[in-house]
């Protein structure tokens, strides 16, 4: 139980097939009471399918849902008290604010004085005050998912799912709904699986992302885990950029090509990857003795403002990507000229090649 008394949930051997697609293939999952969990994933991967099943609209071929010791697999979504966000607010457009959000709670047979108290409330914690009367034709597109979440979190659920709940909005919106969404549930503690398919989105705003892939559950973990020590070639492709070279490991040796490289990683023998994220990377200068050093030549470099990004090809044939941070812009040689990179040994992480 966490502060707002509401229990883990735990997902055990879920299976959806519609025909012969297997929407969700075997999945295992626990969700930490009182923590902010994404489900992260390309489209088609699973993730609307899985929260349903959280909510009770899908019923799965096989497999169990657990609120604490409570079995729900089989409860119908009413009987779970669960607050829910869509991509497109699925509002009721012939009711005002208020009223959209106080319908939970008419629904539950609040009394009215009380109904009114909290739906003022709701839409006091979403920002929204005063705009209890407005038409939801009347709001923009942040203000309906304002007045979306406030209908979702009025009574009390104990479970907040919410379904690519930014997507409809432009950038710089949706960057400050996802800080306000992280404050939001840094207030209220309330249990959160949120669905996105933006790995950027899922970084920032997460305790915990679990990446999906085809049905399966590739990697769960924290950011900095998913980020930094990827399982598989998908999860390391899928979140950030990423180059991916052929290793080979022999006898507690690595080595990329000829070169053997410095690694806290021991994976058994045979072929593996190398992962390398442009950020990892810098001009060799100044390098220590366990750095790995990589050389090859400048294909073509962009100026970013706060780096430069740098297209290198390296002797052994690959192409890579480096981000130079800009106050080495002035080491950066010109375009075609040669260039050693530097790759620190804990940044040397080398993944399993994965099924082909
Ligand atoms: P995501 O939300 O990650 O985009 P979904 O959970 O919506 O993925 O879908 C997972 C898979 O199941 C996809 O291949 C999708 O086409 C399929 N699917 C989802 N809902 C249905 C349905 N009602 N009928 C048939 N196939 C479906
Ligand atoms: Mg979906």
């Amino acid at each position: 139980m966490d502060k707002t008394g509401a229990p883990p949930i735990s997902v055990r051997g879920i299976r959806k097939t519609y025909g012969d697609v297997c929407a969700l293939d075997n999945v295992d999952l626990d969700i930490r009471a009182g923590e902010f969990l994404t489900l992260l994933g390309p489209s088609g991967s699973g993730k609307t399918t899985l929260l349903m099943v959280l909510a009770g609209f899908i019923r799965p071929d096989a497999g169990s849902v657990r609120f604490g010791e409570e079995e729900v697999v089989l409860l119908p979504p009413h009987r779970r008290n669960i607050g829910m966000v869509f991509q497109n607010y699925a509002l009721f457009p012939h009711m005002d604010a208020a009223a959209n959000i106080a319908y939970p709670l008419k629904l539950r047979g609040v009394p009215k004085a009380e109904t009114e108290e909290r739906a003022a409330r709701a839409l006091a914690t979403v920002q929204l005050e005063g705009f209890g009367k407005r038409r939801i034709h009347q709001l923009s597109g942040g203000q309906k998912q304002r007045v979306a979440l406030a209908r979702a979190i009025v009574f009390e659920p104990r479970i907040l799912l919410m379904d690519e709940p930014l997507s409809a909005l432009d950038k710089k919106l949706r960057e400050q709904m996802q800080t306000e969404l992280r404050q939001l549930h840094n207030a209220l503690g309330i249990t959160t699986v949120y669905v996105t398919h933006d790995q950027r989105e899922a970084l920032t705003m997460s305790d915990r992302i679990a990446v999906i892939n085809r049905g399966g559950l590739e990697q769960v973990g924290k950011p900095r885990q998913i980020y930094g020590r990827p399982k598989n070639a998908f999860v390391a492709d899928f979140i950030g950029e990423s180059a991916l070279l052929p290793v080979r490991a022999e006898g507690g040796e690595i080595r990329l090509g000829g070169m053997p490289l410095a690694s806290a990683d021991s994976p058994p023998d045979g072929e593996h990857l190398l992962l390398l994220r442009p950020e990892w990377l810098d001009i060799a200068n100044g390098a220590a003795a366990e750095d790995n050093i990589f050389s090859g030549a400048i294909v073509s470099s962009s100026y970013q403002g706060e780096s430069v990004l740098l297209q290198v090809s390296l002797d052994g044939g690959a192409q890579i990507a480096a981000r130079i941070p800009a106050r080495r812009a002035e080491e950066i040689p010109p375009d075609g000229a040669r260039i050693s990179l530097r790759l620190r040994r804990e940044h040397t992480s080398v993944i399993p090649r994965g099924a082909p």
